[in-house]
């Protein structure tokens, strides 16, 4: 039998990128399924990829909604319980690093973007969490919330409170973790690397400079050893795993990072024929 039948999963920012894949592999493998976002015609793409799948349209409940409004968050979880009665798995996915027109970089960044990307990479996730455990409470649930290597410890000062938001992000999945896991709940978190998405169209490039922007990072050892930008099923791979108590209910509040060894490497020390070879 598949492993989630029976089990309902909300994934939030799943009109595009990782939630939507984690939404068809969720689906796919037996789950009820809540998807999202603002954006409605992308939504769609998601519910059509999902039927065209084999997924039966009973098991998707489909919500247009800014995950940063509280009424937006209320819709999520009342249609939820509304169409299937229950909720299992919350994963917090949607976040952007959000750009303002300004031009301006680092610290001279605007409170206005610091508000705003707090709002949506770190507080949703907050209120999200608040708003689903009592029902994952009920189910003993799990949490799965969806960080970035860019949490640190590397400094990243053109996307300091994006940056900022995933790494408050960390510190906030271990201390819920121990929190909630005392009413059965467990919460664990992915922090993915360079993914080839909707992410970098989001911070306003077109889709050949998105592409550009993947194919220069690839070719750089320096940047990702494997060579390449990850996919969203690289990641969704992973949430799956999280969420699924039988394979991994030992894991209270970790991140498991999935960067192809970004993190492992410094320019400096990368690849050294190359640097030695002039
Ligand atoms: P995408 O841009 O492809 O997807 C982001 C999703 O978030 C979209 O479905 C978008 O929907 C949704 N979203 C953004 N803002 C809001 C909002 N205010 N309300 C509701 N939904 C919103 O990017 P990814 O799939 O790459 O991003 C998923 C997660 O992965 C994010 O948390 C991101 O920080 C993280 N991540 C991504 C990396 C990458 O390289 N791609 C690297 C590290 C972390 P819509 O526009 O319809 O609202």
């Amino acid at each position: 039998m598949p492993r989630f039948t029976g089990k309902t999963v909300i994934i939030t920012g799943s009109s595009n990128g990782i939630g939507r894949s984690a939404a068809l592999l969720f689906a796919l493998d037996g789950a009820n399924v809540t998807i999202t976002g603002r954006n409605s015609e992308r939504l769609e793409e998601t519910k059509q990829l999902l039927l065209k799948s084999g997924v039966s349209e009973k098991q998707v409940n489909s919500v247009v909604a800014d995950v940063t409004s509280s009424d937006g968050q209320d819709q999520l979880v009342k249609t939820t319980l509304d169409k299937f009665g229950r909720i299992d798995v919350l994963v917090n996915n949607a976040g952007a690093a959000i750009t303002d027109n300004s031009g301006a970089t680092g610290t001279d960044q605007s409170l206005d973007l610091y508000h705003k990307t707090l709002h949506l990479n770190l507080q949703a996730v907050v209120e999200m969490t608040k708003k689903v455990k009592p029902h994952l409470m009920k189910t003993k649930g799990e949490i799965v919330n969806i960080s970035s290597i860019g949490g640190g410890p590397h400094a990243q000062p053109d996307f300091i409170y994006y940056a900022m938001a995933k790494a408050a992000l960390d510190q906030y999945t271990r201390s819920a973790a121990i929190d909630l896991i005392q009413h059965g709940i467990r919460v664990n978190s992915v922090s993915p690397g360079i993914v080839s998405t909707g992410f970098v169209g989001a911070m306003g490039l077109d889709n050949q400079a998105s592409q550009n922007f993947y194919d220069s990072l690839s070719v750089r050892k320096h940047c990702i050893p494997a060579g390449m930008a990850g996919n969203p099923e690289d990641i969704a791979n992973i949430i799956l795993f999280l969420a699924d108590r039988k394979l991994s209910s030992y894991i209270i509040g970790q991140s498991i990072v999935a960067d192809g060894g970004s993190t492992l490497v410094l320019g400096l020390q990368a690849d050294m024929k190359e640097l030695s070879s002039q």
